[in-house]
C-alpha cells in the first residue's frame, strides 16, 4: 500500500520531513523484520531526488513566467526586479541542492587502535576481501569502499582523476605500499563492484582509518573525513581494555559533532572461547566500560538505547564463514572456537542495527536541511506568486475602469460630434449669409458713388487711340483698385470679426471633445490666421469693351436733337436711313447720358416716331428746294433782321460749343460715359461678388471647422486604439493572474503530481511495499 496524494510542493515536502521522522519513532519495529534498512535511505534519496527535480521545474516555469511578466513593456509593476532576481537565485540554488542530493550517501567510519580488526570487520560487512587485513594498517592513509557500477575494481588517490586498476586485494595492499605520493591522512577511494557486494548497492561508504594509536592529528582527521559520517564504529580489541586514545578520539568527535552515532564492537571475541570460565565476567566487565564510555562520558545515548550499541564479535570469524557460504560450502566449517553461532548472530544483529540507525541518521541529515530549505524557497515562491497575482488583479481592475471611461469617453465624443455639426452648419451658413447681404449693399452703395472714384483718377489725356487704351487700362486698374479698398473698408473688418467670432465659438464648442494636451496646444493645430476677402472685380476685363464717344457734337445739331428725342440708337439709324431692329445688348456703349431703357410700351411709339422723322429728312433732302422756298416764305413772314439776328445766335452758340470742346471736355464727356458704363455692368456683378464673398467666408470657417473635425477624428481614433490597448493589457492580465494562481495553487503543475509516499510508521513489511518504488 502505498500514499498516492495530490499536493502542493510545500505540503509535500512537509510530508517527506514527517516520513523519516516517522521511521525514527519506528525503528525498533523494523529492526526486526527490515533485512536492509538501507533501502530506506536509497528509496528517501529517490524520492527526495524526484521532488528537487519537480520543484526545479516548477520554479523554472516559474522564473520564465516571472522574467516574462517583468520584461512585458505593458505591465509595469506587476513582478519586481526583486522578484526576479529572488525566483532566478533559487532556481539556481535548487539545481545545486539537486546535485548534491544526487551525490548524497551513508557513510561509516572505522576507527580504533591499528590490528583490532577495523579491515576485517569491514571485509566481514562486504562478505569479500576487499581492505587488506592482517599486515598492520598498509598506509597512513584513509580507505574509502564505495560501490561502482562497473565489473572492474579500481582506486582514486586524492587529487588525481587516475583509476588504477586492482584486480585482489593483495594488489591493492601491493599498490598502497609502492605509492609514494600517498601523505599520512590522505584518503583513497576503493571502488569495488556493486555487483559483488549487496551492501555497497545501497548508496553505502566505509571508511578504514589508519588507527588512532598512530595519529596526533586527530582534529584533521575530524574535519576530513569525520564531520559528513552518519554513523562511527569502534573497533576495540576485547582481548584488552578501552585505551584512552581510542576514548580521547571520539571525545574530540563528541565535541564536534552533536550525539554522534557511536557503535563499539568488541573485536576478537573468539579468544574468549579459550578460556570460558572468564568469559561471561569479562564481557560484563567489558560491557560496563562501554556503557559507561557511551552514556556517562560522551553522553551520546540513552542507557536504554546503549545496549543496543555494544557487541561482542568476531569479524575474522564472520569473514571466513561469509566466504565459504558464498563458495557453497557450510557456514560453521573449518576450525572454529566454540559459541561461533552466538557471535555470528550477535554481528547479523549488529549489521541490523547499524543499518537502521545509519539509514535513519542519514536521512535526516542528509536530506533535512534541504527539505526545509526547498519549503522555504517554495512559501517564498508562492509568496511571489501571490504578489503577482494581488499586482495584476488590482492592475486589471484599474484598466476595466479606465477602459469603461474611455468607452464613455468615446461615446460621448462621438454623440457630441454628430449634434455639434449640425448647430456649426446653421452658424457657416448664418454667417455666409450675412456676409454676402453686406458685400451686396457695400457694393451696391460704392456703385452709387462710382462717379467720384472715376473722377479722383487723373491721368494724361488725349484723343488718340494709343492714349486712350492706356487711359482705360489704368483708370481700370485705378476703379479695381479704389473699389477693392472701399469694400474692405467697409466690409473687411466686420466679416472678419463675424468669422472670427464664429470660429472661436466654434473651436470653443469642439475644444471640450479633445483631450487637455490638445486643448494646450490648438492655437498651434488650428492657427487664427488674418483672413482677406478677395472681391475680385476684375474691372478690366470687365470693361474691355467699353467704347467711348468723344466726337464733337453741336447741342442744336441735327444728329443732337434726333439723339435727344429718339435715344442715341434710334437717332443712328434714323441717320443713316435705315430701319433696323432695336438692339436689346445692355453691353454696347452708351452715347448719351441716362438714356432711358427701351421697354416694349413705349417701343412701338417710338417705332412710329422714327419712320416719322425719317420720311421727313428723306422728303426734305429730296425737296431742297421746297426748303429753299419754304426759306423765302419765312423770310418774308419774320423779316431778314430776326433770321439773321437767330442765325447769328445758332452760330455763335456752335461757335462756342466748337471752342469748349476741349481734350478736357473730352475727357469729362470719356468717364461719364465710363461710369455710366461701368455702373451697368458691376450692377451685374453684385451678386456674383457677394456669392464668391461668401464663398470665401464659407470655405475658411469649412477648413477650420474640418480641421476641428480633424483633431475630434484622431481623439476618437486615439481612444478607440487606448480601448483596444486596454482590452489587450487586460487580457494580458488576465493571463498573469490565473497563471499567478494556477503556480501558486499548482493544479496542472507536474510536481503535485504525486508522490508516492510509503507509509513506514506502523507496517510491518514495508520493504515489500516500498519495492515498486525502488
Ligand atoms: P586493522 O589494522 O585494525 O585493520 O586490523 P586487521 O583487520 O588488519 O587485523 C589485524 C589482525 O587481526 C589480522 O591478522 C586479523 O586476521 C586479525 N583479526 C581480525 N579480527 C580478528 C578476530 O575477530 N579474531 C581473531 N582471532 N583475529 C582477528
Amino acid at each position: 500500500m502505498c500514499l498516492v496524494l495530490e499536493i502542493q510542493p510545500s505540503v509535500k515536502v512537509h510530508l517527506v520531513i514527517r516520513w523519516y521522522l516517522g521511521l525514527s519513532e519506528s525503528h525498533c519495529t523494523m529492526a526486526d523484520t527490515n533485512p536492509s534498512p538501507l533501502k530506506h535511505f536509497v528509496l528517501a534519496k529517490k524520492t527526495i531526488t524526484a521532488i528537487f527535480e519537480e520543484l526545479l521545474d516548477y520554479v523554472t516555469e516559474g522564473t520564465h513566467f516571472v522574467e516574462e511578466t517583468y520584461k512585458n513593456p505593458q505591465l509595469e509593476d506587476i513582478a519586481t526586479k526583486d522578484e526576479l532576481a529572488k525566483i532566478e537565485e533559487y532556481k539556481k540554488k535548487l539545481a545545486v541542492i539537486g546535485g548534491v542530493l544526487a551525490r548524497r550517501h551513508m557513510k561509516v567510519a572505522f576507527f580504533g587502535r591499528t590490528s583490532s580488526g577495523k579491515s576485517s570487520v569491514i571485509n566481514a560487512m562486504l562478505w569479500d576481501r576487499v581492505l587488506p587485513s592482517g599486515i598492520g594498517h598498509t598506509t597512513n592513509c584513509f580507505l574509502s569502499v564505495e560501490g561502482t557500477d562497473g565489473d572492474k575494481a579500481y582506486l582514486m588517490t586524492e587529487g588525481s582523476d587516475e583509476k588504477k586498476s586492482v584486480k585482489t586485494v593483495n594488489q591493492l595492499a601491493h599498490a598502497l605500499h609502492m605509492d609514494k605520493d600517498l601523505e599520512a591522512g590522505c584518503l583513497v577511494h576503493v571502488f569495488w563492484p556493486k555487483a559483488k557486494c549487496a551492501l555497497l548497492r545501497d548508496d553505502l561508504v566505509l571508511v578504514d582509518s589508519p588507527g588512532t594509536d598512530v595519529t596526533t592529528e586527530l582534529d584533521t582527521w575530524i574535519d576530513k573525513f569525520c564531520l559528513d559520517a552518519d554513523v562511527f564504529v569502534l573497533v576495540a580489541n576485547s582481548e584488552s581494555t578501552l585505551m584512552n586514545t581510542e576514548k580521547h578520539f571520539f571525545h574530540k568527535v563528541n565535541e564536534k559533532l552533536s550525539k554522534p552515532n557511536i557503535f563499539i564492537l568488541n573485536n576478537r571475541w573468539d579468544a574468549s572461547a579459550s578460556e570460558p570460565e572468564y568469559m561471561e565476567h569479562v564481557r560484563k566487565q567489558h560491557m560496563e566500560r562501554c556503557l559507561t564510555f557511551l552514556v556517562d562520558e560522551l553522553k551520546v545515548v540513552d542507557p536504554s538505547e546503549a545496549q543496543n550499541r555494544i557487541f561482542f564479535v568476531s569479524a575474522k570469524e564472520v569473514l571466513s564463514a561469509r566466504k565459504q557460504r558464498a563458495q557453497g560450502m557450510p557456514e560453521g566449517g573449518g576450525a572454529l572456537a566454540d559459541g561461533f553461532q552466538t557471535r555470528f548472530q550477535e554481528f547479523q544483529q549488529f549489521e541490523k542495527m547499524f543499518e537502521e540507525c545509519i539509514s535513519q541518521s542519514a536521512v535526516k541529515t542528509k536530506f533535512e536541511q534541504h527539505t526545509i530549505r526547498a519549503k522555504q524557497i517554495l512559501d517564498t515562491v508562492k509568496n511571489i506568486m501571490d504578489s503577482i497575482n494581488v499586482a495584476a488583479a488590482n492592475q486589471r481592475v484599474h484598466s476595466m475602469e479606465e477602459r469603461e471611461d474611455q468607452k464613455d469617453r468615446l461615446e460621448f465624443v462621438r454623440n457630441q460630434l454628430n449634434l455639434l455639426t449640425d448647430d456649426i452648419k446653421k452658424k457657416i451658413k448664418g454667417v455666409t449669409e450675412e456676409v454676402a447681404n453686406k458685400v451686396s449693399s457695400a457694393m451696391t452703395d460704392e456703385i452709387c458713388r462710382l462717379s467720384v472714384l472715376v473722377d479722383e483718377f487723373s491721368s494724361d489725356f488725349h484723343p488718340s487711340p494709343q492714349v486712350l487704351k492706356l487711359y482705360k487700362s489704368e483708370l481700370n486698374k485705378h476703379l479695381e483698385e479704389g473699389l477693392g479698398r472701399n469694400l474692405a473698408d467697409r466690409c473687411s473688418s466686420e466679416v472678419n470679426k463675424s468669422m472670427c467670432q464664429s470660429q472661436q465659438e466654434m473651436i470653443e464648442s469642439l475644444q471640450a471633445l479633445l483631450p487637455s494636451d490638445v486643448q494646450s496646444k490648438l492655437h498651434l493645430l488650428i492657427p487664427c490666421r488674418k483672413f482677406d476677402l478677395s472681391y475680385d472685380l476684375n474691372c478690366n476685363s470687365l470693361c474691355s469693351d467699353f467704347q467711348e464717344d468723344i466726337t464733337f457734337r453741336f447741342s442744336l445739331g441735327w444728329t443732337a436733337l434726333v439723339s435727344r428725342y429718339l435715344g442715341p440708337k434710334n437717332a443712328h439709324r434714323v441717320l443713316l436711313g435705315v430701319a433696323e431692329p432695336i438692339p436689346r445688348s445692355l453691353a454696347s456703349t452708351p452715347c448719351a447720358p441716362a438714356a432711358p431703357a427701351l421697354t416694349p410700351e413705349n417701343a412701338s411709339q417710338e417705332e412710329l416716331m422714327v419712320s416719322l422723322v425719317t420720311n421727313l429728312a428723306s422728303l426734305t433732302s429730296r425737296t431742297s428746294m421746297t426748303v429753299i422756298i419754304v426759306g423765302g416764305l419765312v423770310w418774308r413772314t419774320v423779316g431778314w433782321k430776326v433770321i439773321s439776328l437767330s442765325l447769328s445766335l445758332y452760330g455763335l452758340l456752335y461757335l462756342y460749343e466748337r471752342l469748349t470742346w476741349t481734350t478736357k471736355a473730352k475727357e469729362r464727356a470719356f468717364k461719364q460715359q465710363f461710369v455710366n458704363y461701368a455702373t451697368e455692368k458691376l450692377q451685374m456683378i453684385v451678386s456674383f461678388t457677394s456669392a464668391n464673398c461668401s464663398h470665401q467666408v464659407q470655405q475658411e470657417m469649412a477648413m477650420t471647422f474640418a480641421r476641428l473635425c480633424q483633431q475630434v477624428d484622431i481623439t476618437e481614433r486615439n481612444l478607440e486604439e487606448e480601448i483596444a490597448r486596454l482590452s489587450k493589457e487586460i487580457a494580458q492580465l488576465e493571463k498573469i493572474q490565473n497563471h499567478s494562481k494556477h503556480l501558486r495553487s499548482g493544479d496542472a503543475n507536474p510536481v503535485h503530481q504525486i508522490t508516492s509516499l510509503p507509509l513506514l510508521t506502523t507496517t510491518p513489511h514495508w520493504h515489500s511495499r516500498m519495492c515498486p518504488f525502488i
